[in-house]
């Protein structure tokens, strides 16, 4: 009989380092019994429903009543979506950024769709908890009681990223409005109780003349116009006509308005990595119990070295979003006015991390070729969705422009701060909803990142990494970007990619250290850092403005990760070891 040590192991080993998600080990460890609850819930909804009803409805793209009918039976969004100040006395509901992660890894896991009806949720309540209009609040949170989802009206079709142009314009009536235009992209705006719509009135220029709104759905002056995506999701065009906006329907009036926009964005854009996480997970364990079950030449396809590579690369990639988002939701969790660094490691989380699922899914996808296109394979819609996540709620390079803000203070003027433990309590997490304004980014001060680093410089790939981060502190003071590069941004997002690589790696290693992460792990997730600097040292080097010291610069960068068979191998076993850990029920 196996002892409980081994048995531990062995559980460590399927869930790959014991940081993966996987429905059969998870048991919400760490978690209070409600939340727990919830979580294993939605995984007995999807796994009792199985795969074949999963691919069906996503072929046939069916609107998912049934798990926004689970939803209200269950009370998933009034418990996990009430702040604490709107709950009246229910102990179980607060905003909790923890579980709230824990969702969105669960729901995507499943599909991507499932996420994206809670992911518009979320920020269609996003102006509702941050306004002091306290009749909106508690009607929200009543709809919430009920199993209503929500909508977030921002963008509209000619503007884009570009939202001071909104062309949703208010007249003023009585002590209202009347609000005319269209909004373009909308999820959930099909049904959604509350639509949170941005506008601007006709009477007031500029920024005093903001207002956001609340809007119902089912208003006869709400004209649903068509869904602008081939999809499961509703993602709508929508037209309001002569809407009669009340008073107790405005939410925020002039600069606040903006500021609920961007604040809005800030809580909701952090989920899409822990998205992007989710439909990884998935797809790597469809992927290496296929490619460890296939035998070609007599031999398995995962003996072939290329092919052990690629998925050992993968892993590597996928433990270390994991890693960096897991910290970064201790930052998101203990911000407040005086530690702002959450939104250093809140854009990292959305661009990062998802661009970095992309990567994971083109390395698994090369191996398992012609499968990941069969229509039974959770992989189809997974090779689809990863797509979305870096293009939504803000683009790469919206994010690498502000992540770049960020870039002096990080790396040359560090703060003192008190340790941020792991932020997994059951509180409520109700800064988020008083940001304030969005201004003085600049002048944010963090850690010193060196700390973390130093703590692995027994790790060779940290150390050679580590080495690498140190010349991009060299680059900036002996050869910085020229005002005309700064006005670059092509050569900035490159800058943005080296940076952004040294704050990802600060995170991670802050996190394996608090997981106990072993050090071969580490050790390979490093490897592909080394490797990743060096890239885009190159790529710096080719870029169109670079001057000569900075191509020099570049060259000198470049790095080849400390190679180590052994560890290789007993990392691949462990990668090796996810295959049949995992089978969604048919
Ligand atoms: C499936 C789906 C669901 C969506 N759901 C919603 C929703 O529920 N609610 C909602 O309001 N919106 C929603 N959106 C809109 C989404 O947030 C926008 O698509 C996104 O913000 C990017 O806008 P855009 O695609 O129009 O790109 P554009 O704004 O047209 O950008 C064009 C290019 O310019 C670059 N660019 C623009 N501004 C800057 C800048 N400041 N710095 C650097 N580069 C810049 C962009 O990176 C891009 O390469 C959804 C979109 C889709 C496709």
């Amino acid at each position: 009989m196996a002892s409980v040590d081994q048995v531990a192991n062995s559980e460590r080993i399927a869930t790959g380092d014991g940081v993966l998600f996987n429905p059969r080990t998870y048991d919400g460890a760490g978690l209070d019994p409600e939340s727990r609850r919830i979580m294993l819930a939605t995984i007995e909804f999807f796994e009792s429903r199985g795969k074949a009803t999963l691919k069906e409805h996503d072929h046939e793209r069916r609107w998912y009543s049934d798990f926004l009918e689970f939803v209200a039976r269950e009370h998933v969004f009034a418990t996990l979506l009430t702040p604490t100040a709107e709950a009246g006395g229910d102990s179980d509901k607060r905003w909790d950024t923890s579980r709230i992660c824990a969702f969105n890894e669960i729901t995507a896991f499943y599909g991507l769709p499932y996420w994206y009806t809670w992911q518009v949720s979320i920020l269609g309540l996003g102006p509702i908890w941050q306004s002091g209009n306290a009749a909106a609040k508690q009607r929200a949170a009543k709809l919430l009681d009920e199993g209503s989802i929500f909508a977030f009206g921002l963008s509209e079709q000619q503007h884009g990223a570009d939202i001071y142009s909104t062309d949703m314009v208010l007249t003023t009536e009585g002590d209202g409005f009347r609000a005319s235009g269209a909004k373009y992209y909308i999820g959930n705006g099909n049904l959604a109780g509350m639509v949170s719509v941005f506008g601007r009135r006709a009477d007031v220029d500029g920024p005093e003349g903001y207002v956001f709104f609340a809007a119902d759905s089912q208003h006869p002056a709400y004209n649903l116009i068509k869904n602008t995506v081939n999809s499961q999701s509703y993602v709508s065009n929508f037209e309001l006509e002569d809407y009669p906006v009340r008073a107790e329907d405005v939410l925020h009036t002039g600069p606040a308005a903006f500021d609920a926009a961007l604040n809005t964005v800030n809580v909701g854009k952090f989920n899409l990595g822990f998205a992007s996480i989710g439909i990884c997970e998935h797809a790597l364990y469809e992927a290496i119990t296929h490619a460890d079950a296939r035998v070609l030449y007599g031999m398995r396809v995962t003996d072939f070295p290329h092919v052990r590579q690629a998925f050992t690369d993968a892993y590597a990639r996928l433990v270390a979003m994991k890693l960096f988002a897991d910290r970064s939701i201790d930052y998101m969790r203990s911000a407040n006015p005086d530690d702002r660094r959450y939104l250093l490691f809140n854009p990292v989380t959305k661009m990062k991390v998802t661009t970095e699922g992309e990567r994971t899914i083109d390395l698994i996808w090369d191996v398992i070729a012609a499968k990941g296109f069969e229509k039974d394979m959770y992989f189809e819609m997974a090779a689809r969705d990863i797509r979305a996540l870096p293009k939504l709620e803000g683009t790469v390079h919206v994010n690498m422009a502000l992540v770049l803000k960020f870039m002096a203070a990080y790396l040359f003027d560090p703060a003192e701060y008190d340790a941020v433990p792991t932020r997994d309590d059951a509180a409520d997490d109700e800064f988020l909803f008083r940001q304030g304004p969005a201004r003085g980014l600049s002048k944010i001060r963090f850690h010193d990142w060196h700390d973390a680093y130093a703590a692995f410089a027994h790790v060779p790939n940290v150390a050679r990494f580590t080495e690498q981060a140190e010349g991009l502190k060299t680059l900036l003071s002996t050869t910085p970007p020229s005002e005309d590069q700064i006005r670059d941004l092509d050569f900035m997002l490159t800058l943005g990619e080296l940076f952004t690589l040294v704050v990802y790696g600060q995170l991670i290693l802050e996190q394996a250290a608090l997981a106990e992460l072993p050090q071969d792990t580490i050790d390979q997730i490093f490897d592909v850092l080394v490797r990743d600097y060096s890239a885009y040292a190159v790529s710096l080097h080719g870029r169109a403005s670079s001057t000569d010291a900075q191509q020099e610069w570049a060259l000198a960068h470049v790095r080849k990760p400390v190679v180590d068979g052994d560890r290789f191998a007993s990392v691949w076993e462990r990668v090796r070891a996810l295959a049949g850990s995992y089978q969604m029920r048919p």
